[in-house]
């Protein structure tokens, strides 16, 4: 069943909405308990022929909704992979058009987050207030243009370092490395070869449910942070 904050949300056209506290901030991880063992899966740069499609069938064979931080011209030659995500569940983000690292003057950053916003909704009917932006990358001008359009910065707490393909083994263990209650793991499901993430999900999966936590998408993890300082709130 949809809570009343997820009904909002589609009646506004967002795939998932976010707390107003969130708009235009900057998140690396969420504020939470150390005995609130969640922990939300993003996968960035799709969507990507076979890798997005492995990736998503790892996700439905264990139950968990991810978050998918989309790159615009990736959609454009893949839109059928975006539906998918939507269709399975999984929540999407804005990851720029064309994946730059340089400065971009405020044109040019307003096409990257505005383009791929279109495109997303022209593919699903959806509006994301979640940005990431490419490389981390923070001063180039997107986050800057993303910022007063009101998006949510998503960052990560926990980088498994997967655009440099690492072994298997040391895949797993830079996720949890700085794994923490609340944590965001940065994962790659386009932009590369990414057999070795689909190697590793599995695992990555298992460890996580072994040490007690469950898995939730950002706009969720958001949502328990600004339950508990309503909670905290209320309390005083
Ligand atoms: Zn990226």
């Amino acid at each position: 069943m949809l809570k009343s904050w997820q009904e909002e949300a589609q009646v506004k056209g967002f795939s998932d909405s976010i707390p107003s506290i969130f708009q235009g901030a900057i998140i690396e991880s969420a504020k939470l308990s150390p005995e609130q063992k969640v922990i939300a899966l993003t996968f960035d740069d799709g969507p990507w022929p076979e890798s997005t499609a492995q990736v998503l069938d790892i996700l439905k064979k264990n139950q968990i909704k991810g978050t998918f931080f989309v790159v615009g011209e990736n959609v454009k030659n893949f839109p059928n992979l975006l539906k998918q995500e939507i269709a399975e569940g999984h929540v999407i983000g804005n990851h720029t058009w064309h994946h730059w690292y340089q400065f971009l003057n405020p044109q040019a950053a307003a096409y990257e987050i505005d383009h791929t916003e279109d495109v997303i909704f022209k593919t699903t009917g959806l509006k994301t207030n979640l940005f990431r932006p490419p490389g981390g990358v923070m001063h180039n001008g997107v986050v800057d243009y993303a910022r007063n359009s009101k998006y949510a910065i998503i960052l990560w707490s926990s980088d498994s370092v997967d655009y440099s393909r690492p072994a298997v083994s040391r895949l797993i263990s830079n996720v949890f490395r700085e794994a923490k209650p609340g944590g965001i793991v940065l994962m790659h499901d386009g932009g590369g070869n990414r057999s070795r993430t689909v190697q590793a999900l599995p695992e990555i999966i298992a460890n996580f449910r072994n040490q007690g936590y469950r898995f939730v998408t950002i706009p969720e993890l958001l949502q328990i942070q600004d339950q508990n300082q309503k909670f905290i709130a209320n309390k005083k």
